[in-house]
C-alpha cells in the first residue's frame, strides 16, 4: 500500500505558521515514505470560505516549495458523494431531523436535574431533545443528527480505536464512552449537506489517503471518524497527530492571526528554509 496523505486547510484566512507546519510534516512525511502528497480544499463554510484565500493556499504551498497532483479535491465539489451516504445511513435509521439551535441546546444540557453539561469534541454533549423524531421518508433538509447509541449497537461492543503515531497514545473508547462524552452528533448542517465529520471521512476514503497527518486539535474527533469509517464500510487510515505551533502566550495560532500569516513572512523577505527553521524543523 502506497502512502498517501493530504493537507486539507479551510480557505477562510491566510495560512499561517501552524499550517506552514502541518503542510510540511505531511509532505516531508510523504516524500520520505516515496508516497504521495495531496491538497484538499475544505470550503463547506460558504459564509466564510473565497476564492482569493483559496488562491493564497496555492500560491503559499507552491512558495513553500511542496507539489500535489492537481487539481487539488473540492468539498464544495462533492456534495453529491455527501448526500448519497446521508441517504444510506438515514435510510439505516442512524439520523433524525435535530431543529435546535446551540442556545435550546445550551439551556438543555444545563438544566439542573442534567448535572453539570458535559462537553465533547464538538461542543455540549447534545441532550437528546430531537431523538424522537420520526425517521420514515425522504431525507429530511436541515440539520440531521448521528443516533450515536444506535451507531454503536450497529458496530457491536469492540472498542473504537486506531493506530496513531504522532505524539499522544491512541484512546480506547467504549461504547458507552461514545454515547456519554461525545453523543448525538451533527452530519448535515441546516446550511450545507453534510458536516466536517461527515465530509473529511467520506474524502479521505475518495482520496485513497493512508495515514491522516494533522494537528492534535483534532486527536480528539479521530474516534468520531473511525465510527463513521465502521458505519460506511470504509476503511479506516493511520493517524498521525502532530504538535500545534503556539504564540509566545502559549496560544495556539488562528487565522485571523495576520502577523504570522506566510504572506507576511514573504511579503518581509523570509525564505521557505527560514519559514522550516521558525517552526522548530
Ligand atoms: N480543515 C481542517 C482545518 O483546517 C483540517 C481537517 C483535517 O485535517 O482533518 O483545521
Amino acid at each position: 500500500m502506497t502512502f498517501r496523505t493530504r493537507f486539507a486547510p479551510s480557505p477562510t484566512g491566510p495560512l499561517h505558521l501552524g499550517h506552514a507546519f502541518s503542510a510540511l510534516t505531511a509532505f516531508d512525511m510523504a516524500q520520505a515514505a516515496g508516497g504521495t502528497f495531496l491538497l484538499r480544499i475544505e470550503d463547506i463554510d460558504s459564509t466564510r470560505s473565497r476564492p482569493e484565500w483559496e488562491r493564497q493556499i496555492h500560491d503559499d504551498l507552491r512558495w513553500l516549495g511542496l507539489d500535489w497532483p492537481e487539481p487539488a479535491l473540492r468539498q464544495s465539489d462533492r456534495l453529491p458523494a455527501y448526500r448519497a451516504a446521508l441517504d444510506s445511513l438515514w435510510s439505516q435509521g442512524l439520523l433524525y431531523a435535530c431543529s435546535c439551535s446551540r442556545r435550546d441546546i445550551a439551556e438543555a444540557a444545563s438544566a439542573p436535574q442534567e448535572g453539570a453539561p458535559l462537553i465533547g469534541p464538538d461542543g455540549p454533549v447534545y441532550p437528546g431533545t430531537c431523538r424522537g423524531k420520526p425517521r420514515s421518508g425522504p431525507l429530511p433538509e436541515g440539520a440531521l443528527r448521528l443516533d450515536m447509541a444506535r451507531a454503536m449497537e450497529r458496530l457491536g461492543p469492540a472498542d473504537i480505536t486506531f493506530t496513531e503515531t504522532g505524539a499522544r497514545t491512541a484512546p480506547q473508547v467504549t461504547a458507552r464512552g461514545m454515547i456519554d462524552t461525545v453523543g448525538d452528533i451533527v452530519l448535515s448542517r441546516r446550511d450545507f449537506p453534510g458536516s466536517y465529520h461527515l465530509s473529511v471521512v467520506l474524502d479521505d476514503a475518495a482520496q485513497q489517503i493512508t495515514h491522516v497527518i494533522r494537528g492534535e486539535d483534532l486527536f480528539d474527533a479521530t474516534p468520531i471518524h473511525v465510527v463513521l469509517q465502521r458505519l460506511m464500510g470504509l476503511p479506516t487510515p493511520g493517524y498521525h497527530h502532530h504538535r500545534l505551533i503556539r504564540d509566545e502566550h502559549g496560544k495556539r495560532l488562528a487565522k485571523r492571526d495576520d502577523a504570522r500569516a506566510l504572506a507576511t513572512y514573504r511579503a518581509e523577505g523570509a525564505t521557505p528554509q527560514d519559514i522550516r527553521r521558525l517552526v522548530g524543523f
